[in-house]
């Protein structure tokens, strides 16, 4: 498949493996496979590499995890980013349970937006797929909405069985804040065994239940932030919803724009393909930046057409640990 040449201006940045939930799709339960304190770059070794990606073009950054809340200092972190000449747009992915108490820390640091993810509302669904509680991300989405960021976007993983019936109640949340929602398909990630034909949700499934109560309309090339959403809107009840089908549109690649830096400091090009490059090899081996340099040029230009999980993909890294 031939694919016009795409812009790579982004960069993901894992800050953490660690997380404070077990989502299903995510994380093994009983996981404690953790990198050692050790492997995990330091703040300052990702400012490094921020500063000489912002020299290469790369323009928005997100932070992520794991649960990048989990880590100590992200607040000082983030302000190190914005201080940073090229940065134009730093966001945040997180699960929120930690976030009422630091949203507003983070917003005068300089993050600018901030996704929360939201699988369910009712209590026993939302612990179900997480393990977690849903009353501390609802204070951490009220908390955030307080703070004034510049876009709050809500995350939903789909999963046949367990959240569809949460999927009007979500979106009537995110009407009555206002609030964007993300659909995303669940992708063989971390474990092979959530993706199969009794888990999977398809995107289409779910745009044709809405629009047997809703008119579901296309926004077109609208993108809010930098994923690779398709947007549509409700019309009756008033509600932007964005549809993540990295398994069932087959033109899911076709704009990609970003890479990632894992928690241990590695470059990886495409969340759906093993390949990586040991960026933190250079970084603690005296290696110069122009070396830096060369390492996220070669991750670039070395980006696959697209990725392999329609291909019985396998995963061989959790999710925490690549970055979401
Ligand atoms: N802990 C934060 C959170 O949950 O938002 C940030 C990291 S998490 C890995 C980033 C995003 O990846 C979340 O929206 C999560 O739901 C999504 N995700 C994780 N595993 C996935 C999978 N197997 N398929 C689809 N999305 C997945
Ligand atoms: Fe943790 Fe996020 Fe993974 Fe859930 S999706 S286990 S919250 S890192």
């Amino acid at each position: 498949m031939s694919h016009a040449p795409r812009t790579v201006d982004y960069l993901r940045i894992s800050i953490t493996d660690r997380c404070n939930e077990r989502c299903l799709y995510c994380m093994p339960e009983g996981f404690a496979g953790w990198k050692e304190r050790a492997d995990i770059l330091t703040y300052e070794e990702i400012l490094r590499v921020v500063r000489v990606a912002t020299g290469l073009g790369l323009r928005k950054f997100r932070v992520t995890g794991g649960e990048p809340l989990v880590r100590e200092g992200v607040d000082g972190f983030i302000a190190g980013l914005a201080a940073i000449p090229g940065v134009e747009s730093i966001s945040l992915t997180t699960n929120g349970t930690r976030l009422a108490p630091l949203a507003r820390l983070l917003r005068t640091a300089g993050l600018g937006s901030i996704n929360i993810s939201l699988d369910a509302l009712t209590p026993s669904v939302y612990r179900a797929i997480t393990h977690g509680d849903v009353q501390p991300v609802l204070e951490g989405i009220h908390g955030a909405i307080k703070a004034g960021f510049d876009r709050i976007k809500l995350n939903a993983v789909l999963i046949r069985g367990m959240n569809e019936q949460e999927i009007w109640p979500i979106l009537n949340f995110a009407a009555e804040h206002q609030l964007p929602v993300r659909f995303i398909e669940l992708m063989p990630i971390s474990m092979s065994e959530m993706l199969n034909e009794t888990n999977f949700l398809p995107v289409g499934e779910v745009m044709r239940m809405l629009r047997e109560r809703d008119d579901l309309v296309p926004l077109g090339e609208l993108r809010l932030g930098n994923g690779p959403a398709q947007y549509f809107r409700l019309r009756k009840l008033g509600v932007t919803i964005g549809f993540i089908g990295a398994i069932t549109n087959l033109h899911f690649c076709e704009n990609c724009n970003k890479i990632r830096l894992t928690a241990d400091g590695k470059i990886r090009p495409c969340l759906g393909n093993h390949n990586e490059l040991d960026l933190r090899a250079i970084l603690r081996s005296g290696g110069s930046d122009e070396d830096v340099a060369t390492l996220i040029r070669n991750a670039t230009t070395g980006k696959p057409p697209e990725h392999l999980f329609r291909q019985n993909y396998q995963p061989q890294r959790i999710m925490t640990a690549i970055g979401g």
